[in-house]
């Protein structure tokens, strides 16, 4: 059996992206014991991504800088599968981890959504942060043509960091209105320092087609994709392309905070002005509490540490800054609803969940996401149905109703590892 790591920190934070680093690095500031934990190599969270290796001055460097120079703990390639009664237990490479704490702070982030159309599970179909990640990680696409599709600001980040790394983005297909475009880039622009981010990222993607009421329809290949059949104002046509980066807009990482017990509202972890949930001495900050973006995350993050480490005082003095990237929320859900025409792009044979292979017809044969699960293995797989539940959520209205222990698929012996007064819970 693999070794068992026993941790303790006063304050425990889950996820290293930004409003986890910021979290801890609050935290930090009251000399109690602090770990920073995430199932990465290193910290940064999806935007900051590989950017402790770079040698280029950014944004990232500064927190970078202040994290290792504190006296965190950073706990790396440690995913937390399972939480109760005050413990969480968590699987490395190498061995399983109980992890006590004497407070809590979830800063777990979000995932691209991700709807099925004929063709999307070939090779070369993937996320549009999924390619950026793998990008990221040392995938060349230099020369490679990029269809770049869905929804949200993701699609712009990822076409411009595509273009600087060698890409030829053919083009940018937003399931959006044009007037809902239009009125998200004014709104943006009255976001404290958004106006100059909009600039820069209009300067980096000039030349680029950028078409509005645009989505993919199918994607065509014979071992991989080769060309993706696309819906424009209504007509179709069809692209020739190496890659089709895809995703619709984010959802949030809400299952741990979920097996904790914490109380959501509309798919979100509700918190209060201190960034605490449902669960007294449980916090939550960033992309589970809502889909603000990176200054968001930043500040609600520093609340949370904070307020964690009973720095009201401080953490009050933040208000008013979050306050003003809160507006965010609303700008990003009133720019991008989703269409009702993607429910209608998944032919009987295509694929929802393909960890299981269950396909579209299969599923519509059951009324709930539970009787789907227990009669087709919908979500039974591998992920655990990270990619398949909200697509079905979308696409058949279901509710989602419970999170089930591991989290994540885990070794035998990591199971073992869970502490035995740890009763699994719904
Ligand atoms: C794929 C993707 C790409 C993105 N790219 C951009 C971009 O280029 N530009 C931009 O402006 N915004 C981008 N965003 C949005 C950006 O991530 C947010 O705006 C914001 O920075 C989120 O910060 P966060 O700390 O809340 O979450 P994240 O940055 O998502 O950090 C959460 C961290 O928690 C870890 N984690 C989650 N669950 C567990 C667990 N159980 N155990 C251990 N670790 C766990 C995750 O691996 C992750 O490292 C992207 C989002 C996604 C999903």
């Amino acid at each position: 059996m693999d070794s068992v790591k026993q941790l303790r920190f006063d304050v425990a934070v889950v996820g290293a992206g930004p409003a986890g680093i910021a979290a801890a690095l609050a935290a930090a500031d009251s000399g109690k014991t602090i770990g920073l934990i995430d199932d990465n190599p290193a910290a940064g969270g999806q935007i900051w991504r590989g950017a402790h290796n770079s040698a280029q001055p950014s944004a990232s460097s500064i927190w970078f800088d202040r994290l290792n120079k504190s006296a965190v703990q950073t706990v790396r390639g440690t995913r937390v599968f399972h939480a109760a009664q005050g413990e969480l237990t968590a699987e490395s490479d190498d061995s399983a981890t109980q992890i006590s704490y004497g407070k809590l702070i979830l800063a777990t982030g979000a995932r691209e959504l991700f709807l099925p159309f004929p063709g999307w599970t070939l090779p070369n179909v993937m996320g549009a942060g999924g390619l950026q990640a793998l990008a990221k990680s040392g995938l060349d696409i230099s020369g490679k043509r990029i269809v770049i599709a869905g929804t949200g600001p993701l699609l712009l980040a990822v076409a411009a960091y595509a273009r600087q790394c060698g890409a030829k983005v053919v083009a940018i297909c937003e399931q959006t209105t044009r007037p809902l475009m239009a009125r998200f880039a004014l709104k943006m622009t009255l976001v404290p320092g958004k106006a100059a981010e909009a600039v820069r990222l209009a300067y980096n993607l000039r030349g680029i087609p950028h078409w509005t009421d645009c989505w993919p329809v199918a994607a065509f290949g014979n071992r991989r994709l080769e060309s993706v059949r696309i819906s424009r104002q209504g007509q179709t046509s069809e692209i020739e392309c190496d890659y089709l980066a895809c995703g619709f807009h984010l959802i949030p990482n809400i299952e741990l905070p979920r097996m904790c017990g914490c109380r959501l509202e509309n798919g979100f972890v509700e918190v209060d002005e201190y960034q605490q949930t449902s669960i007294a001495g449980t916090f939550c900050a960033g992309e589970p509490t809502g889909i603000g973006g990176l200054e968001l995350a930043l500040v609600a993050g520093e609340i949370a540490g904070y307020a964690a480490t009973n720095w009201e005082d401080r953490a009050r003095h933040l208000f008013s800054k979050r306050a003003r990237y809160q507006k965010v929320v609303r700008i990003l859900q009133d720019a991008f609803p989703l269409r009702p025409e993607l429910k209608n792009l998944a032919r009987p044979d295509t694929l929802v969940c393909r960890c299981e292979d269950v396909s579209h017809q299969q599923l519509r044969e059951h009324s709930s996401w539970r009787g789907a699960k227990l009669h087709a293995r919908c979500g039974m797989g591998p992920c655990q149905g990270r990619v398949c539940a909200p697509a079905a959520q979308f696409l058949f209205g279901w509710e989602i109703d419970s999170v089930r222990p591991p989290l994540f698929p885990v070794r035998c012996s990591s199971l073992a590892a869970i502490p035995s007064h740890s009763a699994p819970r719904n």
